[in-house]
């Protein structure tokens, strides 16, 4: 099989969908790789780096889409994109359909083949594609409100380690899934005095096991929620609630409770954020403050480690892409059907029941 792999387009997204370990491990398996000339750069990959991995260069996006049977990207194809896709063809990518009418639309009528990297699943409930890039976010969001809380940010000028004598800072993580661990791992790392609150007692009684009494746990309730902010230095919104907006579990009159300086960091907020005041940033402008309290709300945290996030990203779709590669996509989608469960468009139909749900249209 020919595997295509274009430079991505949409602004700000310097990830690619295959790495050079990927595109060697296609070509081991006897496929023929094709990437756009610089997709790589972005995450520090050159184009010597995919040659000698085996891989092909291509001088333009439109001759990869022109002779791949199978693309493979990070970002949904923007309309450019689309306009080069073939019947016939397999698109295996993040996706995110329900919200988009238009994408929808031009996947349909191009009729691909498209396997959307966030509706995959693990035999644990669980979805492998965005798990990784949960992970990667998770592990910023310590990081970003450390540099929000110093003082030239306008912060509360609060070491998170604190140092011998002077208290550490005080971080209070709201959901205790993939970011909300993600994110106490690096916290506790940092020295900061951290609480996680989550709905689920399994998952608290497990955050429990494996931090060792490293942090405090907490039930999530708004009283136990507003107890915590007049102490916190840093607040962190790592819930989800599958399927729906993030729920608002800080109102804007509650920062008033809070300490001036005091940073919060949304992660949810490409679900629509869970403070009442969150509105997405970019990486250019990631902060603003309302009341005092800053906000750090970017939407794609894992951009700003493009290189890390390529790599984690390319882990994770490396064994499905191979089976895809190696058996076709209607043997690899019927022997597994957490693959399956990743198809959402094929010949001109919908084949993803929320997606159908979201926009109205037959499945
Ligand atoms: P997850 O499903 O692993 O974890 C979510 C947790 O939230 C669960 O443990 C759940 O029990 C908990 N929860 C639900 N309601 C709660 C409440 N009221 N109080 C406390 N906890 C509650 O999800 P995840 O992978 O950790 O993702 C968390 C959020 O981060 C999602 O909105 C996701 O889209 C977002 N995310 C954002 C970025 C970014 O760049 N901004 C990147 C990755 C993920």
């Amino acid at each position: 099989m020919k595997i295509g792999c274009p430079k991505e387009i949409k602004p700000q997204e310097f990830r690619v969908g295959l790495t050079p370990h990927a595109a060697r491990e296609a070509v081991q398996h006897g496929h023929r790789v094709v990437m756009e000339t610089d997709a790589g750069l972005g995450a520090g990959f050159t184009d010597e780096d995919y040659t000698a991995a085996g891989a092909d260069i291509a001088a333009s996006a439109a001759e990869v889409f022109a002779t791949a049977d199978m693309i493979v990207k990070v970002k949904e194809p923007q309309p450019a994109e689309r306009a080069l896709l073939r019947a016939g063809q397999v698109l295996f990518t993040y996706l995110h359909l329900a919200p988009d009418p238009e994408q929808t639309h031009d996947l349909l009528a191009a009729g691909v083949t498209a396997i959307a990297y966030e509706t995959v699943t693990d035999a644990r409930g669980g979805l492998p594609l965005l798990a990784p890039m949960s992970e990667v976010a998770g592990r910023l969001a310590p990081q970003m409100g450390a540099w929000t809380l110093q003082k030239a940010n306008g912060g509360r000028g609060v070491l998170m380690g604190g140092v011998p004598g002077v208290r550490p800072a005080n971080v209070v993580i709201i959901g205790g899934g993939v970011v909300g661990t993600a994110a106490a791992r690096v916290a506790v790392g940092m020295g900061a005095n951290v609480t996680v609150l989550d709905r689920s007692v399994p998952r608290l009684s497990y955050l429990d096991d494996i931090f060792q009494g490293r942090l405090t746990t907490q039930y999530s309730s708004a009283a136990a929620i507003a107890e915590l902010l007049p102490e916190a230095d840093m607040v962190i919104g790592a819930v989800l609630i599958p399927g729906a907006a993030a729920p608002k579990l800080v109102t804007r009159a509650q920062l008033a409770l809070m300490r001036p300086g005091a940073a919060i960091v949304d992660v949810a907020i490409d679900q629509g954020g869970c403070f009442e005041t969150s509105h997405p940033t970019t990486h250019q402008d990631p902060i603003y403050t309302v009341d005092g309290i800053l906000h750090y709300c970017v939407a794609n945290m894992p951009g700003a480690v493009a290189r890390t996030s390529t790599q984690a990203l390319g882990n994770a779709t490396m064994p499905f892409l191979l089976a895809l590669a190696d058996k076709g996509w209607r043997r690899a989608c019927a022997e597994d059907p957490h693959l399956l469960a990743g198809l959402n468009t094929h010949a001109g139909r919908l084949t993803y029941a929320a997606v159908g749900a979201a926009l109205n249209l037959p499945v």
